[in-house]
C-alpha cells in the first residue's frame, strides 16, 4: 500500500467557529429575545463568547468527554454552547424541553450529564426533578425573567460567569474521532436511545448539509431554523449556516405562525426550517392574514411527511418553493432531500409536485439499500416495499451505552432505519410507514402515511392520523382521527376522494372527529397517544 501524503487535518468544531470568525467577522446572529424585541451580535463577538465559555466550562470542573446539558430553545447562548461545549473537548447533550418529567430524568442520568444550562424560561419543567438529577453538579441559568426566583442547587448565572472569563482559550478538541454531541431519538416508536456524534462526523455532515444537492447554504442566506436545537442539532443548519457565514435568525420561544410570518417578513429569511405541523400552522395564519413570504427561497420540511397539498399550497399560492427532507436523530440526521433533477425538467406541474413530495434523493455520503423481512435486497423499481438501511460517515454505528442489537443494525454494517419504503429507479425514495405504523390488513399492507397525507389534501381536513386498530378477521384495520376546517367531516366525500387514490379495502373503517390531534415532543401526530386512547375506549 503507498500512502497519500497530504496532512493530517483533524476534523474538529474549532475549525468551524475559527473559519467564522476569520471569514464572516461582521456577518450576524440575531435571536428573538422572549419579550419579542431582536437581540443580534456578530459572528466576531459570537468567537470570543465561544471562548469565554471553554473556559467558564473549565473553571466548573468539565473535563474531556463529560457530558453537558442544555435546556433552551433557539438563541444565540445555545449557538455559543453547540461550539462551546465541544471546544472544551466536553459532549453538548441537548435536552429535549417538551419531554415528560420521567424520560428526561431518565436521559439526564442515563448520560450522566455534569453540568446543565438551563434557560430561565424554562426554568418551572426542570426545577421539580433537579432533585433526582445523580450526577449534576451546576446549574447555569440564563434568561431568567425578573422577579424569577431560581430553585435549583449550585446554581450560576450564565452572564456572571462570563464576565470574569477570558477570552483566549486553546481548544480541547484535538482529535476528530472525540465525541462532541448526545442526542437522544424523541421516542415517537419507544424509549429515548442516544446518538453520540463526533467531531469528525458532525464536521462531515456539515459539509453534506452544504453541498447544493442537500440544503446548499450560501453566504448570502438568512435561515430560520424553526426547529428546535434539540431537535436532531436543529438539522445541523447552526454548523453549517457558521462555517458558510450566513445569517441565522433564532426564534427564541416564538414557535407560534404569527410571530413566525413576521419573523420571515422582516429578516427577510430565505431559509426556514421545521416540522410539517409548523408549517401547516403558519399556512392557515397566513390564509387569515395576509403576509408576503415570497423571501424564502426554500422552505425546509421534515420530521415527517408533508402533505402534497400542502407543498402545492405554498408554491402556488405564496411563491415558496418547498424542499423536503428526510432524516433522523441517528444520521445527524440529514439523510436525503427531493429536489427536482435535471430528468424531471420535462414533467408537467403535477408530476413534479409528485417528486417534490417524495422524501428525495439520498445525499451524497448517505448509502441505502431496501431489504425484505429476511434481510434479502429488493428492486429499485418505485413499487416494492422493504426496510430501509443506510450507512455513511455521519450514521450511528451503535447506540449510547445500549448493547448493539440485530434490530437496529445488521452484521454487515448498516443501521435499520425502521422505515418501510419504495426506491424509484433515479434513486428517489417515498417513505411508505414506519414499521410499527402500517395497518396489516388480511396480508396486505396500508399505509397510514400515505391515507393521511390524502386526507389532508381534502379542503375539509385539517389534521388526520390513522391508526391500525384490532380486528379480529382482518387482523388490523385503519381507523382516521380528523380534525376537521369548520366542525363538519363529510364521510362519503372522503370516501369518495379516497376512491380515486387507493383501493376499497384501503378506506377507514371509522372516522372519529377531535379538536386536535396529540402530537410528539418534536411535533410529530403521535399515534402510541392515539393508540392508547383507542384501547382505553376513548376514541369513537
Ligand atoms: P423519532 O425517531 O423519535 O421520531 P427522529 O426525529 O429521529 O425521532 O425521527 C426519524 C423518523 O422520522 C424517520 O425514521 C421517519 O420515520 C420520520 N421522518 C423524518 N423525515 C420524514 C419525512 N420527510 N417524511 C416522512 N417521515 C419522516
Amino acid at each position: 500500500m503507498l500512502n497519500g501524503l497530504m496532512m493530517d487535518y483533524p476534523l474538529t468544531l474549532d475549525h468551524i467557529v475559527e473559519h467564522a470568525n476569520r471569514m464572516s467577522p461582521n456577518k450576524k446572529v440575531k435571536t428573538m429575545l422572549p419579550d419579542g424585541s431582536m437581540h443580534d451580535y456578530t459572528y466576531a463577538d459570537f468567537y470570543k463568547r465561544v471562548k469565554k465559555l471553554s473556559n467558564v466550562l473549565e473553571s466548573l470542573g468539565v473535563e474531556v468527554g463529560d457530558r453537558v446539558g442544555t435546556f433552551a430553545w433557539n438563541n444565540y447562548q445555545h449557538l455559543e454552547f453547540y461550539f462551546g461545549i465541544p471546544g472544551a473537548g466536553a459532549v453538548c447533550h441537548t435536552l429535549n424541553l417538551r419531554l415528560p418529567h420521567d424520560q428526561l430524568t431518565y436521559i439526564i442520568n442515563h448520560a450522566k450529564d455534569k453540568v446543565i444550562f438551563v434557560d430561565g424560561t424554562l426554568l418551572p419543567l426542570i426545577e421539580p426533578i433537579a432533585d433526582q438529577l445523580e450526577s449534576v453538579q451546576h446549574f447555569v441559568v440564563f434568561n431568567v425573567p425578573e422577579g424569577k426566583e431560581v430553585n435549583l442547587p449550585n446554581v450560576s448565572q450564565y452572564e456572571d460567569l462570563m464576565a470574569e472569563a477570558s477570552e483566549d482559550y486553546t481548544w480541547r478538541c484535538t482529535d476528530e474521532n472525540m465525541a462532541m454531541g448526545l442526542c437522544y431519538t424523541s421516542g415517537t416508536t419507544g424509549m429515548p436511545k442516544g446518538a453520540l456524534y463526533s467531531h469528525r462526523s458532525m464536521f462531515l455532515h456539515t459539509f453534506g448539509v452544504l453541498m447544493n444537492a442537500a440544503l446548499g447554504v450560501i453566504e448570502a442566506d438568512v435561515v430560520l431554523p424553526v426547529v428546535p436545537q434539540f431537535h436532531a442539532m436543529a438539522w445541523g443548519l447552526p454548523y453549517a449556516c457558521t462555517f458558510i457565514g450566513a445569517t441565522i435568525v433564532m426564534p427564541g420561544p416564538h414557535l407560534k405562525p404569527e410571530p413566525l410570518a413576521k419573523m420571515i417578513g422582516e429578516e427577510r429569511v430565505t431559509i426556514a426550517a421545521g416540522v410539517p405541523t409548523i408549517w401547516n400552522g403558519l399556512y392557515h395564519e397566513l390564509k387569515n392574514n395576509p403576509r408576503d413570504i415570497s423571501c424564502i427561497t426554500q422552505l425546509v420540511v421534515g420530521g415527517s411527511a408533508m402533505p402534497r397539498g400542502l407543498i402545492e399550497a405554498y408554491e402556488k399560492e405564496l411563491g415558496v418553493n418547498v424542499v423536503h427532507a428526510w432524516g433522523m436523530t441517528e444520521l445527524s440526521p440529514l439523510g436525503s432531500t427531493s429536489k427536482l433533477q435535471s430528468h424531471h425538467q420535462d414533467l408537467g406541474e403535477s408530476e413534479k409536485l409528485d417528486i417534490k413530495a417524495k422524501q428525495g434523493y439520498f445525499i451524497p455520503g448517505v448509502d441505502a439499500r431496501i431489504v425484505d423481512l429476511v434481510g434479502e435486497e429488493l428492486p429499485w423499481d418505485g413499487e416494492t416495499m422493504g426496510e430501509l438501511q443506510v450507512r455513511g460517515p455521519w450514521i450511528a454505528g451503535s447506540y449510547y451505552k445500549v448493547e448493539k442489537r440485530p434490530e437496529h443494525f445488521t452484521d454487515d454494517g448498516w443501521f435499520r432505519t425502521g422505515d418501510v419504503v419504495t426506491i424509484d429507479e433515479s434513486g428517489f425514495m417515498t417513505i411508505t410507514d414506519r414499521t410499527k405504523d402500517l395497518v396489516k390488513s388480511g396480508g396486505e399492507w396500508i399505509s397510514s402515511v400515505d391515507l393521511e397525507n390524502a386526507l389532508m389534501s381534502h379542503p375539509k381536513i385539517r389534521e388526520a392520523a390513522v391508526i391500525a386498530v384490532p380486528n379480529e378477521q382482518w387482523s388490523e384495520r385503519p381507523l382516521a382521527v380528523v380534525v376537521p376546517v369548520d366542525g363538519e367531516v363529510p364521510e362519503d366525500d372522503l370516501n369518495d376522494y379516497l376512491l380515486e387514490q387507493f383501493p376499497k379495502f384501503w378506506l377507514p373503517d371509522e372516522y372519529v372527529v377531535i379538536p386536535e390531534i396529540p402530537k410528539t415532543s418534536v411535533g410529530k401526530l403521535d399515534k402510541k397517544v392515539l393508540r392508547a386512547m383507542h384501547s382505553e375506549g376513548n376514541l369513537s
